[in-house]
């Protein structure tokens, strides 16, 4: 059996940068030191922090001293004010790519424009994106949706930064149906785009398909999605206790990818379960990662 691991697997720029910068500031800031809700959506790397004492809070206004640190996904602008104001330190790691999209869909506000963010509206990044506008964007995840609203003349669209290409380009087609102008930022982030381009390109060739990853983790979801939508069994797992030997009964490639925030270990620990269930199973490609899994004895950070 072959098991392919795909080159884009694992944590991307924005979730490495966040990732970086919460350790530092636990190496050098005194506490208490808090994320507003996960830093990522992975409970391993989420442990991984409260392991350095850095401890996820729910609820701003309870916060009275000490550091917080803004996560990927970024936050409502009156949020931000609001820590500031109640003199907390910030340390800001909402991912650049999320910081274009909310800006982005400021200035389609203050243009007149009326906002449509194609994402989940349950998504924290969605509602800081949201938040930019003054909450008067309107957030769909379908072309479907996009037609049971009557829209304005003038619409602006963006994209929660996770979407999957396809689908965002049939809700700008959607929106063309009904407004006369239309201007499009396609803020979908290169990690994501990356990702689901090889996710999607391995799918084809192999049957079998593992998404390592959060079940919370949009990216990690929508990879799944791509990975099925393209005829293969996808599994979504969260580390190697999800692994179920039946999945592998007479299939000959697997092919594994991970959402952007998955860390390389649970990667690599996904692997060692592989091929402690199947002796004979070959990894091939993951040489050519630019960094992170070592297929033969990665370890874990921690
Ligand atoms: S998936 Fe994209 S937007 Fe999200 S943290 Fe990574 S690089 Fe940033």
């Amino acid at each position: 059996m072959e098991i392919r691991v795909a080159q884009t697997a694992g944590y991307c720029f924005g979730v490495r940068r966040a990732m970086d910068l919460a350790k530092k500031t636990a190496e050098h800031t005194p506490g208490p030191i808090y994320t507003l809700g996960p830093l990522i959506h992975n409970e391993q790397a989420v442990a991984q922090l409260a392991r350095r004492g850095i401890q996820v809070a729910e609820d701003l206004s309870r916060l009275k001293q000490g550091t917080v640190i803004i996560r990927t996904h970024g936050l409502p602008p009156e949020q931000l004010a609001q820590a500031k104001g109640q003199g907390l330190h910030v340390v800001d790691a909402t991912c650049p790519f999320v910081g274009r999209a909310q800006k982005r869909a400021a200035e389609l506000a203050a243009a007149g424009y009326q906002v449509l963010i194609v994402g989940d509206p349950n998504h924290p990044e969605v509602e800081g994106v949201s938040g930019a506008t003054g909450y008067r964007a309107l957030v769909v995840s379908s072309p479907d949706e996009v037609r049971r609203h009557r829209l304005s003349k003038k619409v602006g669209v963006v994209a929660q930064t996770t979407q999957i290409l396809s689908v965002f380009q049939e809700c700008v087609a959607a929106v063309l149906e009904q407004a006369l102008e239309v201007v499009v930022h396609q803020t979908i982030c290169s990690a994501t785009r990356e990702r689901q381009d090889e996710a999607q390109e391995m799918a084809r060739e192999f049957p079998l398909m593992l998404v390592v990853g959060g079940r919370n983790s949009a990216n990690t979801n929508k990879l799944a999605e791509i990975c099925s939508r393209e005829g293969a069994r996808a599994f979504l797992v969260e580390g190697a206790a999800d692994l179920n030997p039946v999945w592998f009964d007479g299939v000959e490639k697997v092919g594994i990818t991970a959402g952007a925030s998955t860390p390389d270990w649970v990667i690599e620990d996904v692997i060692r379960r592989i091929r402690e269930m199947l002796p004979d199973a070959r990894v091939t490609a993951c040489d050519q990662r630019p960094a992170g899994v070592q297929t033969a004895s990665g370890t874990a950070e921690e």
